[in-house]
């Protein structure tokens, strides 16, 4: 049984709270739902707990692989115990394929394969709607040193290779993705979460979108579209 104590951060999917171990924090997945800036909202039942297991199943596999990250166990259904980071404000984007803000802001063609996966960072900002940043202001305002943003691409590209692997063998292609890491002992740590929530993710076959922009796009079935990409990952729900 874990304590749940203080309530420490609340997201718009997930809740953070102090545990009565110092660094150990339990992240609680809701589920709620939003998109643009929180203006769109939804609690769709059920997602929690597939957010909760396709995190997990993610997690174990990339630490398996090399990847050092700060989860350490599901407690229940929506409950998960992680290590307490101490995260740099920046959001790590990875486009396989063009398609949602990179459009918008650069009037590139939707759909375009990139040869070489594209890297962005984003500040965590939500007041000021999350701006698209470089490496440049990252050093500037002290937000990460040169070592970590080196480490963050590297890890990110690294996870990159590893994701779109296990989603290709199962007629899935990984569009895009974001991740956030954070400090521990010395160490850059993937923290946060990777679910659907954060990523897209399209039908090989049908190029039909599993993934959050069905609740973005009102293109119903989110939760469903959920179950059905972790079923074909191999996540029993
Ligand atoms: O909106 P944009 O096209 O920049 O998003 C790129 C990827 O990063 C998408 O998979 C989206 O779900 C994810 N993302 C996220 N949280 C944000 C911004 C983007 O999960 N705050």
């Amino acid at each position: 049984m874990i304590d749940k104590k203080n309530l420490l951060a609340e997201g718009k999917a997930k809740s953070l709270y102090e545990t009565s171990k110092n660094d150990e924090l339990l992240m609680v997945y809701r589920d709620d739902t939003s998109a643009f800036d929180g203006k769109k909202k939804e609690a769709l039942k059920g997602k929690g707990e597939i957010n909760n297991k396709f995190n997990a199943h993610i997690m174990q596999y990339l630490s398996e692989n090399g990847i050092d990250t700060h989860f350490i166990d599901t407690v229940n259904e929506t409950e998960s115990l992680v290590k307490r980071l101490d995260m740099l404000p920046v959001e790590c984007v990875v486009r396989n394929i063009a398609t949602g803000s990179i459009c918008r802001r650069l009037g590139v063609e939707q759909g375009l394969e990139f040869d070489q996966p594209l890297f962005e960072f984003f500040l965590k900002d939500d007041d000021l709607g999350d701006p698209l940043i470089n490496d440049n202001h990252i050093i500037a305002f002290g937000w990460g040193t040169e070592k970590e943003i080196k480490i963050m691409k590297e890890k990110t590209l690294v996870i990159n290779d590893l994701l779109c692997e296990i989603f290709d063998r199962v007629g899935l292609i990984l569009v895009d993705y974001k991740v956030e890491f954070g400090r521990s002992d010395h160490n850059i740590v993937l923290g946060d979460e990777f679910t659907p929530d954060g990523c897209r993710i399209w039908d090989k076959a049908t190029g039909e979108s599993l993934d959050k922009d069905r609740f973005r796009k009102d293109l119903g079935d989110v939760v469903e579209s959920y179950q059905i990409v972790a079923h074909k990952l191999g996540i029993s729900i």
